[in-house]
């Protein structure tokens, strides 16, 4: 259960939790038209929550509004104040931050009309997303039956509600199959990425990452490949086959919610040594590092406000 916090900023105002309700013909429960995001914040040794890569999260959320059609009702600034607010109001020092602007009620029936664009920013504590082991022992991942989508059937850039049944799907399978996560391959079957993480194949020293075609241009995807190539990595964005994942060295997904996570093994296969690899394990901490504010050089990533 989702731990439960004091208020949820909803259309402009902080509301108490079990307040923050809608009417059951809300366009977007209908019809998946809504744009979110998953943002993080950690605990600097200053105590002060510090949100990682803020601006390039709210500007996320305008664009994929934007590719859908939806005209969030604030501006950038606004929604930036706003998540600070929430954070501050919920003594949030650590965990996850959750904007979704969605379509109201009013006319039903696919075009939405002129019901009203809604924005919510939630916040609750959120550890290990993919388990506490998995950040140390690495995960079990299967290909999943569900390709990611095409980039001509849904808006693959945009965080869309949505979108997110294909995830759904993916994982649910995966679960039921005793596995930790799916890993989904684009339609021309290339590894494309998992069902909220970006994926990257280490071999040889090289690190390799699918390039921006249908998958989502993850944040955490963009803070690896600075920090790799600033430790002296090559790093090349390119498509690869599931073969060369299962011949890679190492694998790891990363996103948000699941920072850095290990994968040992994919469709029954071991990958490398069965655990956390040597590179991964750099990225790893590093990635810690940065996002607890303990390597200035990045200091620009986390967002400080006054409370
Ligand atoms: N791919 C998908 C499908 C996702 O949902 C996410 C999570 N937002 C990611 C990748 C990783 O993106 P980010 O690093 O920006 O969280």
């Amino acid at each position: 259960m989702v731990q439960k916090a004091e208020k949820i900023w909803f259309d402009g105002e902080l509301v108490d939790w079990d307040a923050a309700q809608v009417h059951v013909l809300t366009h977007t429960l209908h019809y998946g038209v809504g744009v979110f995001e998953g943002i993080r914040c950690y605990k600097g040794s200053d105590g002060r929550p510090g949100i990682v890569r803020l601006r390039e999260h709210v500007e996320r959320l305008f664009d994929s509004a934007r590719a859908v059609e939806m005209e969030i009702p604030f501006s950038q600034d606004e929604i930036t104040k706003a998540i600070e607010q929430t954070v501050q109001v919920n003594n949030l020092a650590e965990g996850y931050i959750r904007p979704l602007a969605f379509i109201g009620d009013g006319v039903m029936g696919v075009h939405p009309g002129s019901n009203p664009v809604r924005v919510i920013i939630a916040t609750w504590p959120w550890g290990a997303y993919l388990g506490d082991d998995a950040l140390q022992k690495g995960i079990r991942v299967r290909t999943s039956s569900f390709s990611r989508h095409h980039v001509n059937v849904m808006m693959t850039k945009a965080k869309v509600c949505g979108n997110y049944v294909n995830s759904v799907l993916a994982k649910r399978e995966a679960v039921a199959d005793g596995y930790d996560e799916a890993l989904m391959l684009d339609v021309d079957g290339y590894v494309a990425e998992a069902t909220g993480e970006n994926i990257f194949i280490v071999k040889h020293g090289v690190l390799k990452t699918p390039p921006l075609g249908p998958i989502l241009g993850g944040i955490t995807r963009d803070c690896l490949i600075t920090l790799a190539r600033d430790m002296g990595y090559s790093v090349i964005e390119q498509r690869f086959t599931r073969d060369e994942l299962y011949n890679a060295e190492e694998a790891f997904f990363c996103g948000t919610a699941a920072e850095v996570t290990p994968i040992r093994e994919v469709d029954r296969r071991q990958i490398g040594a069965g655990q956390a690899g040597p590179v991964t394990q750099l990225l790893q901490q590093e990635y810690f590092r940065v996002v607890r504010g303990e390597n200035l050089k990045y200091a620009g990533w986390l967002h400080h406000f006054d409370s």
